[in-house]
């Protein structure tokens, strides 16, 4: 068994977001597949390790946001299975809300960084129960359901030689590459950080020694790394909350709220060695709008 990042060129930038090619005893899998205007550079990728689209048995989605799905609809097509929560089941065999849910959150950047999307055909997806136990690639993934950055968020467990893989999606934030600098996605409408602190919980309890990072790559190689890195995931979560938590009780208007926000980022990534242009790459304005409106709304009681 070998796992193989494949840089799926996120964004046009480097080391952004990764697919994860699984080459297993009996075949290929795919955990996540970047968005579908990234398609091509992850159909060069799979390439350059001898790898056909159709070569791909299964695709095992962390969660729906197009970063890590949308080019799902390419994958099925050329005839992969595609392993989702069930939440996300119908958004992919009908995209529209999700392309207008992601479009309202992404804006103008929508057409250049996320594109079309292809429908999956309903007989291609198996929605995973938490806990369920699948073979793909003649290995055995299980799907822990770990809600708090999306409700539809799944962490894959592969247990290989002794080792213990997670596929963490965003459960462990964005980690800035070369860096130890961890941004917090916190995008509407389903963020909900008590869950993502218990889902983060209990991947720790699940005692990983690998961590496949969508955003960032592998961190760990033993469980005791692996433990430290998580541990401290779940304290910059916190933190992050409760500083944005006041930020928006403030009720200061939008523009001041993401100049503090960016502020208080820009100067914590300098902290871990990310300079403010390297910054700007992965935490721009947008990023930090993104964030507000998912602190606003789960930090807002609703009736
Ligand atoms: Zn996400």
């Amino acid at each position: 068994m070998r796992i193989v990042p494949i840089d799926v060129g996120y964004l046009g930038l480097a080391e952004a977001a990764n697919a994860f090619l699984v080459r297993g005893p009996v075949g290929d899998a795919l955990v996540e597949c970047g968005t579908a205007t990234t398609w091509s550079t992850l159909a060069a990728g799979l390439a350059a390790h001898g790898v056909a689209p159709a070569g791909v048995g299964d695709l095992l989605l962390t969660h729906i946001h197009l970063d890590h799905a949308g080019a799902a609809g390419h994958l099925a097509e050329a005839g992969a299975r595609v392993r989702v929560h069930p939440f996300g089941v119908a958004h992919l065999v009908d995209p529209a809300r999700l392309v207008a849910s992601s479009r309202r959150v992404h804006g103008t950047a929508y057409d250049r960084f996320y594109g079309d999307l292809r429908a999956v055909a309903s007989e291609r997806i198996l929605a995973v129960e938490d806990g369920a136990r699948i073979e793909a690639a003649g290995l055995v993934f299980e799907a822990m359901h770990t809600p708090g950055h999306a409700r539809h968020h799944v962490v894959w467990l592969l247990d290989h030689a002794g080792e213990r893989h997670a596929f963490m999606g965003d459960l462990a934030g964005i980690l800035v590459p070369g860096s130890e600098f961890v941004a917090v996605p916190t995008p509407p409408p389903e963020f909900d950080p008590d869950a993502w602190r218990a889902s983060l919980a209990r991947v720790i309890d699940a005692r990983p020694s690998h961590l496949w990072l969508t955003h960032g790559g592998l961190v760990g190689g033993s469980a005791r790394v692996a433990e430290a890195f998580l541990r401290r995931a779940s304290d910059r979560l916190s933190t992050e909350v409760s500083w944005l938590r006041e930020l928006v009780a403030t009720g200061v208007d939008e523009p001041t709220c993401i100049r503090a926000y960016g502020r208080r980022e820009r100067a914590a990534a300098r902290a871990a060695g990310v300079d403010d242009a390297r910054m700007a790459d992965f935490v721009d304005d947008a990023f930090l709008r993104m964030n507000l409106g998912g602190a606003r709304r789960a930090f807002t009681p609703r009736p």
